[in-house]
Protein backbone atom coordinates (compact mmCIF):
# COMPACT_ATOMS: atom_id res chain seq x y z
CA UNK A 1 0.00 0.00 0.00
CA UNK A 2 1.26 3.16 -0.78
CA UNK A 3 -0.21 5.67 1.80
CA UNK A 4 2.02 7.08 4.88
CA UNK A 5 -0.54 5.17 7.33
CA UNK A 6 1.02 3.59 10.22
CA UNK A 7 -0.82 0.48 10.33
CA UNK A 8 -1.31 -2.10 13.05
CA UNK A 9 -2.03 -5.83 12.42
CA UNK A 10 -3.48 -7.67 15.56
CA UNK A 11 -4.36 -11.10 16.38
CA UNK A 12 -6.70 -12.37 19.20
CA UNK A 13 -5.90 -16.22 19.01
CA UNK A 14 -9.03 -16.81 22.08
CA UNK A 15 -8.67 -19.52 23.80
CA UNK A 16 -6.83 -21.39 21.09
CA UNK A 17 -3.08 -22.39 21.17
CA UNK A 18 -1.17 -23.70 24.34
CA UNK A 19 2.36 -23.99 24.48
CA UNK A 20 2.78 -26.52 21.99
CA UNK A 21 1.11 -24.77 19.08
CA UNK A 22 2.27 -21.60 19.85
CA UNK A 23 5.67 -22.27 19.49
CA UNK A 24 4.44 -24.59 16.14
CA UNK A 25 2.94 -21.58 14.37
CA UNK A 26 5.37 -18.79 15.49
CA UNK A 27 8.56 -21.85 14.05
CA UNK A 28 6.94 -21.09 11.01
CA UNK A 29 5.86 -17.50 10.83
CA UNK A 30 7.34 -15.88 7.60
CA UNK A 31 8.08 -12.53 8.57
CA UNK A 32 8.95 -9.65 5.96
CA UNK A 33 9.88 -6.16 7.72
CA UNK A 34 7.33 -3.26 6.70
CA UNK A 35 8.53 0.36 8.24
CA UNK A 36 4.79 1.88 8.15
CA UNK A 37 3.36 -1.87 9.97
CA UNK A 38 3.62 -3.39 13.14
CA UNK A 39 2.30 -6.93 14.01
CA UNK A 40 1.08 -7.92 17.52
CA UNK A 41 -0.59 -11.55 18.53
CA UNK A 42 -2.35 -11.90 21.87
CA UNK A 43 -2.04 -15.06 23.29
CA UNK A 44 -3.11 -17.05 25.87
CA UNK A 45 -1.71 -16.60 29.47
CA UNK A 46 -0.24 -19.86 29.83
CA UNK A 47 0.96 -19.04 25.88
CA UNK A 48 3.09 -15.91 26.66
CA UNK A 49 6.11 -17.14 27.53
CA UNK A 50 6.62 -19.76 24.93
CA UNK A 51 5.76 -17.31 22.27
CA UNK A 52 8.47 -14.55 23.49
CA UNK A 53 10.90 -17.47 23.98
CA UNK A 54 10.31 -18.63 20.17
CA UNK A 55 10.58 -15.25 18.86
CA UNK A 56 13.68 -14.25 20.58
CA UNK A 57 15.38 -17.68 19.16
CA UNK A 58 14.31 -16.22 15.68
CA UNK A 59 15.16 -12.84 16.67
CA UNK A 60 11.91 -11.64 15.90
CA UNK A 61 10.68 -10.14 19.15
CA UNK A 62 10.30 -6.87 19.44
CA UNK A 63 8.38 -3.38 18.44
CA UNK A 64 9.95 -3.75 14.53
CA UNK A 65 9.02 -7.23 14.38
CA UNK A 66 6.23 -9.25 16.42
CA UNK A 67 4.78 -7.72 19.81
CA UNK A 68 3.28 -10.35 22.33
CA UNK A 69 0.37 -9.67 24.21
CA UNK A 70 -2.48 -10.80 26.80
CA UNK A 71 -5.83 -10.78 26.10
CA UNK A 72 -6.94 -8.90 29.37
CA UNK A 73 -5.66 -8.49 32.89
CA UNK A 74 -6.99 -7.27 36.23
CA UNK A 75 -7.29 -4.15 37.62
CA UNK A 76 -5.56 -4.86 41.11
CA UNK A 77 -2.10 -5.55 41.59
CA UNK A 78 -2.39 -8.34 43.57
CA UNK A 79 -5.09 -9.76 46.05
CA UNK A 80 -7.72 -12.54 46.78
CA UNK A 81 -9.05 -12.50 42.74
CA UNK A 82 -8.81 -16.21 41.96
CA UNK A 83 -8.21 -16.83 38.51
CA UNK A 84 -7.06 -13.68 37.53
CA UNK A 85 -3.61 -12.06 36.37
CA UNK A 86 -2.47 -8.18 37.14
CA UNK A 87 -0.98 -6.36 34.79
CA UNK A 88 2.13 -6.27 37.22
CA UNK A 89 2.32 -10.31 36.41
CA UNK A 90 2.31 -9.63 32.79
CA UNK A 91 5.24 -6.96 33.17
CA UNK A 92 7.35 -9.49 35.08
CA UNK A 93 6.96 -11.60 32.06
CA UNK A 94 8.32 -9.59 29.79
CA UNK A 95 4.53 -8.26 28.26
CA UNK A 96 3.91 -4.79 27.27
CA UNK A 97 0.77 -5.12 25.67
CA UNK A 98 -3.16 -6.26 25.98
CA UNK A 99 -6.20 -5.93 24.95
CA UNK A 100 -9.35 -4.69 27.41
CA UNK A 101 -12.97 -4.98 26.67
CA UNK A 102 -12.96 -7.30 23.85
CA UNK A 103 -16.65 -8.06 23.33
CA UNK A 104 -16.03 -12.11 24.44
CA UNK A 105 -15.52 -10.78 28.16
CA UNK A 106 -18.22 -7.93 28.07
CA UNK A 107 -20.39 -10.76 26.63
CA UNK A 108 -19.67 -14.27 28.97
CA UNK A 109 -17.69 -12.36 31.60
CA UNK A 110 -19.85 -9.37 32.72
CA UNK A 111 -16.89 -7.35 32.15
CA UNK A 112 -18.78 -3.63 32.29
CA UNK A 113 -17.52 -0.36 31.29
CA UNK A 114 -16.52 0.59 34.84
CA UNK A 115 -14.43 -2.64 34.88
CA UNK A 116 -13.28 -1.90 31.37
CA UNK A 117 -12.40 1.95 32.19
CA UNK A 118 -10.78 0.03 35.96
CA UNK A 119 -8.46 -2.59 33.87
CA UNK A 120 -7.16 0.29 31.22
CA UNK A 121 -6.12 2.75 33.62
CA UNK A 122 -4.71 0.12 35.93
CA UNK A 123 -2.97 -0.90 32.79
CA UNK A 124 -1.76 2.20 31.32
CA UNK A 125 -0.18 3.12 34.90
CA UNK A 126 1.69 -0.19 35.03
CA UNK A 127 3.01 0.48 31.40
CA UNK A 128 1.00 -1.50 29.35
CA UNK A 129 -0.05 -0.37 25.96
CA UNK A 130 -3.67 -1.14 25.93
CA UNK A 131 -6.12 -2.05 22.50
CA UNK A 132 -9.64 -1.04 23.95
CA UNK A 133 -12.16 -2.90 22.14
CA UNK A 134 -15.85 -1.29 21.31
CA UNK A 135 -18.47 -1.95 19.15
CA UNK A 136 -22.54 -2.01 19.11
CA UNK A 137 -24.69 -5.42 18.81
CA UNK A 138 -26.90 -6.32 15.56
CA UNK A 139 -29.41 -4.68 18.21
CA UNK A 140 -28.11 -1.84 18.74
CA UNK A 141 -27.03 -1.15 15.05
CA UNK A 142 -30.66 -2.28 13.79
CA UNK A 143 -32.29 0.36 16.42
CA UNK A 144 -29.90 3.25 15.39
CA UNK A 145 -28.04 3.33 18.39
CA UNK A 146 -24.53 2.55 17.36
CA UNK A 147 -23.38 5.92 17.84
CA UNK A 148 -24.88 6.46 21.02
CA UNK A 149 -23.42 2.78 22.14
CA UNK A 150 -19.78 4.15 21.02
CA UNK A 151 -20.32 7.29 23.01
CA UNK A 152 -21.09 5.29 26.01
CA UNK A 153 -18.49 2.95 26.03
CA UNK A 154 -15.73 5.66 25.39
CA UNK A 155 -17.00 8.52 27.99
CA UNK A 156 -15.60 7.30 30.92
CA UNK A 157 -12.12 6.62 29.31
CA UNK A 158 -12.23 10.02 27.49
CA UNK A 159 -13.22 12.01 30.72
CA UNK A 160 -9.62 9.93 32.55
CA UNK A 161 -6.61 11.90 32.96
CA UNK A 162 -4.75 8.96 32.52
CA UNK A 163 -6.21 7.66 29.18
CA UNK A 164 -5.97 10.97 27.96
CA UNK A 165 -2.78 11.75 28.83
CA UNK A 166 -1.74 8.28 26.71
CA UNK A 167 -4.24 8.00 23.40
CA UNK A 168 -1.85 7.97 20.98
CA UNK A 169 0.95 5.84 22.56
CA UNK A 170 -0.04 3.58 24.70
CA UNK A 171 -4.02 3.61 24.05
CA UNK A 172 -5.64 2.49 21.02
CA UNK A 173 -8.78 1.48 19.91
CA UNK A 174 -10.74 -1.24 17.99
CA UNK A 175 -14.23 -0.86 17.28
CA UNK A 176 -15.86 -4.13 16.50
CA UNK A 177 -18.97 -4.44 16.18
CA UNK A 178 -20.36 -7.64 18.16
CA UNK A 179 -22.19 -9.10 14.64
CA UNK A 180 -19.20 -9.30 12.75
CA UNK A 181 -17.29 -11.37 15.17
CA UNK A 182 -16.92 -14.75 13.68
CA UNK A 183 -19.51 -14.96 11.92
CA UNK A 184 -18.29 -14.14 8.61
CA UNK A 185 -20.37 -11.03 8.09
CA UNK A 186 -18.06 -8.40 8.21
CA UNK A 187 -18.70 -4.64 7.98
CA UNK A 188 -18.99 -2.87 4.97
CA UNK A 189 -15.85 -0.25 4.46
CA UNK A 190 -18.65 2.49 3.97
CA UNK A 191 -20.16 0.64 7.34
CA UNK A 192 -16.55 0.48 9.38
CA UNK A 193 -15.67 3.82 7.96
CA UNK A 194 -18.43 5.70 9.41
CA UNK A 195 -17.79 4.13 12.64
CA UNK A 196 -14.02 5.00 12.76
CA UNK A 197 -15.16 8.53 11.96
CA UNK A 198 -17.22 8.94 14.50
CA UNK A 199 -14.83 7.57 16.83
CA UNK A 200 -11.88 9.79 15.30
CA UNK A 201 -14.66 12.81 15.73
CA UNK A 202 -15.13 11.90 19.66
CA UNK A 203 -11.10 12.32 20.09
CA UNK A 204 -10.62 14.93 18.43
CA UNK A 205 -13.06 16.89 20.03
CA UNK A 206 -11.91 15.35 23.54
CA UNK A 207 -8.22 15.69 22.81
CA UNK A 208 -7.23 17.56 19.51
CA UNK A 209 -6.26 16.56 16.33
CA UNK A 210 -2.67 15.40 17.51
CA UNK A 211 -3.91 12.68 20.08
CA UNK A 212 -6.85 11.74 17.54
CA UNK A 213 -5.05 11.36 14.49
CA UNK A 214 -2.08 9.67 16.80
CA UNK A 215 -4.57 7.17 18.06
CA UNK A 216 -4.89 3.97 15.69
CA UNK A 217 -8.39 2.61 15.20
CA UNK A 218 -8.28 -1.20 14.06
CA UNK A 219 -11.18 -2.44 12.22
CA UNK A 220 -12.19 -6.46 14.15
CA UNK A 221 -14.68 -8.64 12.76
CA UNK A 222 -14.75 -11.13 10.32
CA UNK A 223 -11.48 -9.90 8.97
CA UNK A 224 -9.82 -11.68 5.98
CA UNK A 225 -7.52 -11.67 3.21
CA UNK A 226 -10.59 -11.41 1.22
CA UNK A 227 -11.27 -7.61 2.56
CA UNK A 228 -8.85 -6.48 4.64
CA UNK A 229 -7.54 -4.50 1.93
CA UNK A 230 -10.94 -2.62 0.74
CA UNK A 231 -11.09 -2.05 4.73
CA UNK A 232 -7.21 -0.37 5.35
CA UNK A 233 -8.55 2.10 2.32
CA UNK A 234 -10.23 3.46 4.26
CA UNK A 235 -9.16 6.62 5.86
CA UNK A 236 -10.11 6.08 9.27
CA UNK A 237 -8.97 2.56 9.38
CA UNK A 238 -5.48 1.77 10.85
CA UNK A 239 -5.73 -1.88 10.88
CA UNK A 240 -6.88 -4.62 11.91
CA UNK A 241 -8.02 -6.89 14.89
CA UNK A 242 -7.98 -10.31 13.87
CA UNK A 243 -9.47 -13.66 15.57
CA UNK A 244 -10.16 -16.28 12.79
CA UNK A 245 -8.37 -15.34 10.56
CA UNK A 246 -4.95 -15.44 12.85
CA UNK A 247 -5.32 -18.96 13.24
CA UNK A 248 -3.79 -19.65 10.17
CA UNK A 249 -0.56 -19.03 9.00
CA UNK A 250 -1.29 -18.80 5.10
CA UNK A 251 -4.50 -16.48 6.21
CA UNK A 252 -2.21 -14.44 8.50
CA UNK A 253 0.75 -14.36 6.17
CA UNK A 254 -1.89 -13.26 3.71
CA UNK A 255 -3.08 -10.23 5.98
CA UNK A 256 0.12 -8.81 6.43
CA UNK A 257 1.39 -8.88 2.71
CA UNK A 258 -1.67 -6.68 1.97
CA UNK A 259 -0.14 -3.80 4.05
C1 LIG B 1 -11.81 -10.86 17.42
O1 LIG B 1 -11.58 -11.86 18.08
O2 LIG B 1 -11.59 -9.76 17.92
C2 LIG B 1 -12.36 -10.99 16.08
C3 LIG B 1 -12.59 -9.92 15.40
O3 LIG B 1 -12.61 -12.28 15.62
P1 LIG B 1 -12.91 -12.69 14.10
O4 LIG B 1 -11.84 -12.07 13.24
O5 LIG B 1 -12.85 -14.17 14.08
O6 LIG B 1 -14.26 -12.15 13.74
Amino acid sequence: MSNQKHVLLCGNWKMNFGPKETQAFLEKLEWNKKSNAQMRIYVPYVSLTTAQNTLEKRGLLGRDTVSIGAQNVHYEKSGAFTGEISALMLTEVGIRHTLVGHSERRQYFNETNETVLKRTVHSLEQGLEVLLCIGETLNERNSNQTESVLTTQLAAILDHATCQAHFGDALHLAYEPVWAIGTGVVATPSQAEQAHSFIREMLHTKLGSEKALKTRILYGGSVSPQNFKDLLACPNIDGGLVGGASLKLDSWHALWNLI
